[in-house]
């Protein structure tokens, strides 16, 4: 028995490596989607799952888009949002979804993370071509529609109801996320076991590359547009990055950014850049958002203790890179 095994071992293995090596191709498609230039390649011997898989992706990010885009007045988030402090609205099981993970996860990152910044997106320009820096009285005005505790789900109905006049959600913060679980799912489905998707910093690495090591994602520097902060090897896993170098405007030499600081309604000071690494992309994007609201320490503290983190990366304005003590694993020189 002993015997065999080991004469039969390294056929196998040379059987193996020599598949790999003749029919395993790579199949990209770039599209953009969700406001973002999304570049995605699948790993497999058949052009025909290759394009399968490939449409699924885009399918994913393109139907997320069009329930989750509150810019589009016939969406379905905008339609709750148009009724505002009048009535709640039938939503889809996959809005309802997305509403409902992101209140749980409001409350575990106490208050990071919040829905109801919309208003306040609004006050800022972000979304629009008008970008301004709001007056305090404005900003103090709109944080009080910002109580996503007061938001109304009915699971029975999949109803939400947003009960007061003027609260605006905003799924900015998870959207890009939640499509990206819906991205990989349908590639499972089609068999599809190795592929990378990355929509603005918001990676998904499936499997393995067509030479079967690990993916290499590279983040970016948040102080140099050509630059790469670190190089980051992962397998099955998203890798989900939030920046204040994603969506900023400057007036008189400050950077005015897209994530904000639930508590005062500005944008968070205390991290230029984060990334988390973990199997849900979903929860990965809602992370990425309360871990740079937190910044380094408490972020940190946050990453290590969830269970389901695998890694987290936070770096600052000044350079400093901070990270979960798993982050080390994933580190590749660069
Ligand atoms: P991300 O790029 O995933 O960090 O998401 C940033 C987007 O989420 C912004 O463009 C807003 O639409 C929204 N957002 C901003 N601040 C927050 C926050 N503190 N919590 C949840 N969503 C936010
Ligand atoms: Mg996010």
């Amino acid at each position: 028995m002993k015997k065999s095994l080991i004469i039969f071992l390294p056929l196998l293995l040379f059987f193996m490596t020599g598949c790999n090596e003749s029919q395993i191709n790579t199949y990209d498609r770039d599209f953009f989607a969700m406001d973002t230039y999304i570049t995605c390649q699948v790993a497999v011997d058949d052009p025909k799952l290759a394009e399968a898989g490939l449409g699924a992706i885009e399918n994913a990010y393109l139907e997320i888009d069009r329930i989750t885009n509150r810019f589009v007045s016939n969406s379905e988030i905008s339609m709750v949002n148009s009724k505002a402090g009048l009535e709640p609205v039938k939503v889809s099981k996959e809005l309802y979804a997305i509403v409902e993970t992101a209140l749980i996860w409001s409350d575990k990152t106490e208050g990071a993370f919040n829905i109801l910044l919309g208003s306040i997106m609004d006050l800022w320009g972000f979304g629009s071509d008008n970008h301004r820096v709001p007056a305090e009285e404005e900003l103090a005005a709109a944080l009080t529609l910002t109580d996503y505790h007061k938001i109304i789900l009915d699971k029975e109905e999949t109803t939400i109801f947003l009960p007061e006049k003027g609260m605006v959600l905003d799924l900015g913060g998870i959207a890009k996320g939640y499509a990206t679980d819906k991205a990989v799912a349908a590639l499972e489905e089609l068999g599809i076991k190795n592929a990378l998707i990355n929509a603005g910093g918001n990676v998904y690495a499936l499997g393995k590359k067509a030479d079967g090591t690990d993916w290499n994602i590279g983040v970016q520097d948040p102080r140099d547009p050509q630059g790469i902060a670190a190089v980051l090897n992962a397998s099955d896993s998203a890798l989900i990055s939030s920046g204040d170098y994603q969506r900023y405007f400057e007036v008189d030499g400050v950077r005015y950014h897209h994530i904000l600081d639930p508590a005062n309604g500005y944008p968070a000071r205390a991290s230029a850049g984060t990334t988390i690494i973990m199997k849900s992309a979903t929860v990965a994007d809602i992370l990425s958002t309360a871990v740079f609201v937190k910044g380094p320490e408490e972020g940190i503290k946050l990453a290590e203790g969830l269970s389901q983190v695998d890694a987290a990366m936070v770096i600052t304005g000044d350079g400093e890179v901070h990270g979960t003590q798993a982050l080390k694993n994933y580190m590749a020189e660069h």
